[in-house]
C-alpha cells in the first residue's frame, strides 16, 4: 500500500480517517477509539475552538498523554490555531514564563491541570476549556461529531507546533515548526526505520509535548495509520505488560533511562516481547552497554537517532548505513553536518577533529521565538550550532562526545563526562551513572560520579564505592578518575527523562555546604 505525500500533519490524520475508519487509533486505560470516531471528536471540538476564536491564535494543550491529548492537538490544527505544547505536570508558576512566550487565547486543560490554567487567567486572559469530567468528554465529542467526515486543509507553512527545548542545559527556548518541517521530520524517521502503511501497533512513552514524544507518539504513528497504545505514565512493569498484551510492534522508547527502567522491571525477563520490530532511541547519549543489553535480551537493536527540538527532530540515524559502535550514524537525506572549530565556528575541522556539531537541513528552525540573542549566536547561514561536541570519521560517521556546557576542566585538561560514564557503565552491577563536577581550589574542578547500582544483583555483597573507584582507576588516566563516587538509588531526570545534570550539580553543592 503506497502512502501519498502529505502536505500537512492534519492531512495525515484525514488520510487515516478516510482509509482506515475502523482501525483502532488510540487505546488508553481500557478505552479505545477508532480513527472514524477520533475524526468525529476532532471535528466537534474544532468547531467549538473555532467559535472561541482559535483561528490563527496560540492555543495551549495542557493535557497528559491520552486519547484527549490527540483529540485536543488535532482539533487545534483543524480550527486553524497554533498548538502550544506544554508540560502538564508544571504548576502555574513554572507555566507562567512559557505562557508569556506564547500568549495563548485558549487553554485546553485536563481536569487535573485546569486549576493551573485558571490561576494564570488574570494575567493572560485566556479561556480554559476542560477535556474530560466537567467539560468535553470523549464520548460526548464523538456523539456530537458529523456523521460524514469532511477533511479540512491547512497551509503547509502554517505552524504545526509551538514547543520548547528540553531545558537540559538551562531555560527552555520556544520554537515554532511549520507543517512542512514536521512532515519532513516524519518522513526522515520513517526513511531510517520504515514502518508499514498500516497494521503497526505503537507504544510511546515519551511525553507528547516534547519533540521526541511528538514524533513517536503523534506524527509517525498517525502517518502509519497505526494503533497507538498509550500507557498512563511511565511505569516500567505496566509498560512491559502492555507490550506483551497488545503485541506492540513499534516501541517509541526515547532516552536510555527508559530502557534502563524497562530492563529492571519485574516482568521483563519473562514477558513475551517477540512482537517488537522497531525500538526507537534518542534524546541523550546511549551507553554502549545499554544498547548491548537490550539487544541481548530482546534480539532487537535500539534504533538510535541524533536530533533535537531545533531540527524537527532527526539529523542522524544509526541504522541505514551499517552501524559503528559508539557512533550515532550518518546524516539522513538532505541534512548536512559539519564540525566547527570550538575557538572559531566559521572554521570547519577535517575528519577526526573534535569540535561543535553544526547541522543544516530542510526541517531546521530559522529562529528561537522572542530570543534574538540566542538566534544570533546559534543560527548562522542556516547552520544550527548545536552546543554538542563530536567528530566525524573519514567515512562520515558522527560520534557525539558531549555537550559544550558539560565539559569539565581538571588541572587544565578537558574531561568529557560521557567518557567517564561509559567506563563506569561497563561495570556489570551499574544500572545508571551521572558525572558532574564542582569547583575545586586545587584542580579547578573535581569530578563526582553518582552511580546507581543494580538492586537485584544476586545474593553477593552489594558493590561499594571503592569497587567502582578501583574499576575507574584501572581504566582511566589519573585526571579523569572521579574524586568522589556516590552510590545512589535514583538519578534525577528532566521531564524528557534525560539525566538532569543541573540537579546533580545542585545536590553536590548542597552536600558540600
Ligand atoms: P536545552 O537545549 O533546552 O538545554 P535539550 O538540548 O536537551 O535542552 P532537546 O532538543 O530535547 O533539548 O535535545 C536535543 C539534545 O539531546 C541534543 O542537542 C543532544 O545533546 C542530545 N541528543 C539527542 N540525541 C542524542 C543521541 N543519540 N546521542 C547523544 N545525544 C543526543
Ligand atoms: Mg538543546
Amino acid at each position: 500500500e503506497a502512502r501519498p505525500v502529505f502536505a500537512t500533519v492534519l492531512a495525515m490524520l484525514d488520510h487515516a480517517i478516510e482509509k482506515h475508519p475502523d482501525t483502532i487509533a488510540l487505546i488508553h486505560m481500557g478505552r479505545a477509539l477508532s480513527y472514524a470516531d477520533e475524526g468525529r471528536a476532532v471535528a466537534a471540538l474544532a468547531d467549538d475552538l473555532a467559535r472561541r476564536g482559535a483561528a490563527g491564535r496560540p492555543v495551549v494543550v495542557l493535557v497528559p498523554n491520552s486519547l484527549e491529548y490527540h483529540i485536543a492537538y488535532f482539533a487545534v490544527l483543524r480550527a486553524g490555531g497554533v498548538p502550544v505544547l506544554l508540560n502538564p505536570l508544571y504548576p502555574a508558576p513554572a507555566l507562567e514564563p512559557l505562557f508569556a512566550d506564547a500568549m495563548p487565547v485558549l487553554v485546553l486543560a485536563a481536569p487535573e491541570t485546569a486549576d493551573a490554567a485558571r490561576a494564570l487567567q488574570p494575567r493572560f486572559g485566556h479561556d480554559v476549556v476542560v477535556m474530560g469530567e466537567g467539560g468535553h468528554t470523549v464520548v460526548a465529542l464523538v456523539a456530537a461529531g458529523p456523521g460524514r467526515f469532511q477533511p479540512r486543509s491547512v497551509a503547509p507553512d502554517a505552524p504545526a507546533v509551538l514547543m520548547f527545548t528540553g531545558g537540559t542545559t538551562g531555560i527552555s527556548k520556544a520554537i515554532v515548526h511549520s507543517h512542512r518541517a514536521m512532515v519532513e521530520g516524519i518522513l526522515r524517521i520513517d526513511w531510517g526505520w520504515p514502518t508499514r502503511a498500516s497494521g503497526e501497533v505503537w507504544l510511546p512513552v515519551a511525553p507528547m509535548f516534547h519533540i521526541y514524544g511528538w514524533f513517536f507518539g503523534v506524527g509517525n504513528p498517525v502517518h502509519a495509520c497505526a494503533t497507538l497504545v498509550i500507557p498512563d505514565r511511565f511505569q516500567p512493569d505496566h509498560v512491559v505488560q502492555l507490550i506483551a498484551d497488545h503485541r506492540v510492534t513499534v516501541f517509541g522508547g526515547g532516552p536510555p533511562a527508559i530502557y534502563q527502567g524497562l530492563m529492571a522491571a519485574a516482568g521483563f525477563n519473562t514477558a513475551d516481547l517477540s512482537s517488537l520490530a522497531v525500538c526507537g532511541g534518542g534524546g541523550a547519549p546511549f551507553p554502549v552497554e545499554v544498547l548491548k543489553r537490550w539487544k541481548d535480551r530482546t534480539g532487537v537493536e535500539i534504533c538510535e537517532g541524533y536530533g533535537m527540538t531545533e531540527i524537527a527532530p532527526i539529523a542522524v540515524n544509526t541504522d541505514s548505513f551499517g552501524r559503528k559502535a559508539g557512533s550515532v550514524g550518518k546524516p539522513v537525506p538532505d541534512v548536512e553536518i559539519r564540525i566547527a572549530d570550538l575557538a572559531d565556528a566559521s572554521v570547519t575541522l577535517p575528519a577526526g577533529g573534535v569540535g561543535e556539531v553544526c547541522v543544516r537541513g530542510p526541517h531546521a528552525l530559522t529562529e528561537y521565538r522572542n530570543r534574538p540573542d540566542e538566534t544570533a549566536s546559534a543560527i548562522r547561514d542556516g547552520w544550527v550550532l548545536t552546543g554538542d561536541i563530536g567528530f566525524m570519521d573519514a567515512d562520515g560517521f558522527l560520534t557525539i562526545t558531549d555537550r559544550k556546557k558539560d565539559v569539565i576542566l581538571v588541572k587544565g585538561f578537558n574531561v568529557f563526562p560521557r567518557e567517564v560514564e561509559e567506563v563506569i557503565h561497563e561495570h556489570a552491577d551499574v544500572r545508571g551513572v551521572g558525572v558532574i563536577s564542582q569547583p575545586d581550589p586545587r584542580s579547578g574542578e573535581r569530578i563526582i560520579a553518582f552511580v546507581m547500582v543494580d538492586q537485584q544483583a544476586g545474593d553477593g555483597p552489594r558493590v561499594t564505592a571503592a569497587d567502582i573507584l578501583a574499576h575507574c582507576k584501572a581504566r582511566l588516566v589519573g585526571y579523569k578518575v572521579p574524586a568522589e563516587i556516590r552510590l545512589v538509588d535514583d538519578l534525577p531526570l528532566t521531564p524528557a527523562r534525560k539525566l538532569d545534570r543541573i540537579a546533580l550539580r545542585r545536590q553536590a553543592a548542597d552536600a558540600a555546604d
